[in-house]
């Protein structure tokens, strides 16, 4: 009699403070509700964009041409950086990473978190294989002996990869990655206007790491070429704000 009466003042004890928390109004609530994995609120808002442009996305839910694939607006997106082969110091790289990083989180209401310095080294084509802790988002700088995407006048890759949980057929984003060519990067470094032409190309990376494809608009910065176009056009505007607007898991 006595072990039934404490546990029905923990039950009952419990639901009074999942009442709580489910009317709670306001962003601690929702934090809270976050933490014991009750309601699912997207950790920030994508900016509000102006309609135009043109943009693509780089994978479709299955069988659902509209809905595109996006990362868990509910979850930071984890990123390191392994500066090795970048034209600048650390502290510089590290701060011209953020800075962009920063950017696509304002305009799509991502939230990413840096997680230091890495030696890890990229892996495109070969990120498939995803586990049950996917690895975070690497940024990194390669030549094209060893990372082939980067031969030719490529001056970056970025992409990510997907995954379902459960039974559920939806996918989201869960690890991915951005290469930026040390060669071509170095050379840009010596140019005039070098840094603004270098953010933009990170910049287009990190468009394709969040789930944009290139588009036919020069307009836009996620045209395919790098023809002088230094920030996200109106497209990829609007492209980016409807990515931070997916399910969360
Ligand atoms: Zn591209």
């Amino acid at each position: 009699m006595e072990r039934w009466r404490s546990a029905l003042v923990l039950v009952l004890s419990a639901v009074l403070f999942l009442g709580v928390v489910l009317i709670g109004p306001g962003s601690e609530m929702a934090e809270l509700r976050r933490i014991l994995g009750l309601g699912k609120d997207p950790l920030g808002e994508p900016a509000d964009v102006v309609p135009g442009g043109v943009h693509a996305f780089l994978e479709h839910q299955p069988g659902q041409a509209d809905e595109p694939v996006t990362w868990d607006p509910c979850r930071e997106i984890r990123y390191q950086i392994n500066p090795d082969q970048a034209p600048d110091g650390t502290e510089e790289t590290v701060a011209f990473v953020q800075e962009s990083v920063d950017e696509v989180s304002a305009i799509t209401g991502l939230r990413f978190a840096y997680e230091g310095l890495t030696d890890r080294r990229p892996e495109h084509g070969g990120q498939g294989l995803v586990t049950a802790r996917p690895d975070p988002v690497l940024v990194a700088w390669a030549t094209a002996d060893e990372v082939e995407e980067l031969e030719g006048a490529v001056a970056g890759v970025g992409g990510a990869t997907a995954r379902s949980y459960g039974d559920d057929r939806w996918l989201w984003f869960v690890t991915g990655g951005v290469t930026l060519d040390a060669d071509a990067l170095e050379r840009i470094a010596q140019e005039r206007d070098g840094g603004g032409q270098a953010r933009a190309i990170l910049l287009h990376e990190l468009g394709h790491l969040v789930g944009l494809d290139h588009v036919d608009s020069d307009a836009e910065l996620m045209f395919a070429d790098n023809v002088g176009q230094l920030d996200f056009g109106q497209g990829d505007l609007n492209g980016l704000a409807l990515l931070g607007t997916g399910k969360c898991r």
